[in-house]
């Protein structure tokens, strides 16, 4: 049996289909580029309304299954941008109608981890995440997946994105700013805010465009601010492994292709004994088959929703969804933990 996925949470539609041994037999993908500026979420909506059909026929053809090898219809309920939302969650309702599978609402965050976890054979990795609108470590302890750190202000992937745009490059910026950064060789000092666990990236986009009114070369600017940020968000994760005393850690989200980051993170975790683990590029960035994969987790420990149940919730809380294929090895969750959201239907 194999479980089809619906990823819709931002600027990617994705449709990936993965069998019980975590292989994936198909992913369709389709990124909504905007000709200038960033992502507006109605027409980005617009586009997964008008890609996903195809790309749903195009994976069941690759994957070569009929609907009577599928066993559930899994789709990223939250977080994200809510109209994105609902157009991934319609599709997703209708192939659960029409193919009469059940429908298993995922969160995206503990996809990414999933999907890193299972690829890594890790038990109990960290994640670091860092994409357009995400930057988190998160970990599972007490029974939850928890987020440790974050940023406090924006997504480290939205932050090279718009620093890319602004020095006259367009969406999206953190390829083509590595790209740049390779030729750069002057490091100039820059904001470095870490607080805690958490970090901030709007104090380096005003001293690094600061800079390029002084007329600092590009390419020494890319370079700058990748050590600066990329350095912060190895500090978090190296604090959550030594809080937790961890071993293992796997990276998610776009900004993981990128090969400095890789690198500094796996100097850092393996200077302390530890495992570095980074999927396949197309399964760092959004992608259907990390839907499907905790989706497929998920319905073998019981979660279905029905249609009326299955609202997509963007801003959907990675610690206040129950995890129940990790509750065997789980700590119980202590009385100052949030409250429990209304429990998903068991089949
Ligand atoms: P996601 O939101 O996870 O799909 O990731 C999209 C974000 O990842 C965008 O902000 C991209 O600029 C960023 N990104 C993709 N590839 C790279 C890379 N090689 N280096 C840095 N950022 C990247
Ligand atoms: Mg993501």
């Amino acid at each position: 049996m194999v479980v089809l996925g619906i990823e819709s949470t931002a600027h990617t539609a994705s449709v990936g289909i993965v069998d019980e041994g975590a292989r994936v037999l198909a992913l369709a993908s389709d990124m909504h580029r905007p000709a200038q500026g960033g992502i507006h979420p109605r027409e980005a909506a617009n586009h997964h309304v008008e890609v996903l059909p195809e790309l749903v026929r195009r994976a069941v053809a690759e994957a070569g299954v009929r609907p009577s090898d599928v066993e559930a219809v899994a789709f990223a309920q939250g977080p994200g941008l809510g109209p994105c939302l609902r157009a991934g969650a319609t599709v997703a309702r209708m192939l659960s109608l029409a193919w009469k599978r059940p429908l298993v609402p995922v969160n995206h965050c503990v996809a990414h981890v999933e999907i890193a976890r299972v690829l890594s054979g890790l038990e109990d990795p960290i994640l670091l995440y860092a994409s357009g609108g995400n930057t988190q470590v998160i970990a599972y302890a007490r029974g939850r997946y928890r987020v440790l750190g974050e940023t406090l202000d924006v997504g480290i992937g939205n932050f090279l994105d718009k620093l890319w745009i602004a020095l006259g490059g367009t969406f999206p910026g953190g390829p083509a700013m590595e790209q740049e950064a390779r030729h750069g060789a002057d490091l100039h000092p820059l904001p470095y805010s870490v607080h805690g666990m958490d970090v901030a990236f709007s104090g380096i986009l005003t001293a690094a465009l600061a800079l390029h009114g002084r007329g600092v070369r590009r390419p020494d600017l890319a370079y700058s601010v990748e050590v600066t940020a990329y350095a912060m968000l190895t500090e978090i994760t190296e604090r959550a492994l030594a809080h937790l005393r961890g071993s293992g850690v796997v990276l998610g989200g776009g900004v993981a292709c990128n090969e400095r980051l890789r690198g500094m993170v796996r100097s850092m975790v393996e200077a302390r004994g530890g495992t570095m683990f980074a999927p396949p590029r197309n399964l760092c960035v959004d992608n259907g088959a990390m839907i499907a994969w905790t989706g497929l987790l998920a319905h073998r420990s019981g979660c279905v929703a029905s249609v009326e149940d299955s609202a997509v919730e963007p801003r959907q809380r990675t610690d206040l969804v129950a995890t129940p294929w990790r509750e065997t090895s789980a700590m119980p969750a202590s009385s100052a933990d949030p409250p429990e959201r209304t429990p998903l239907p068991v089949a």
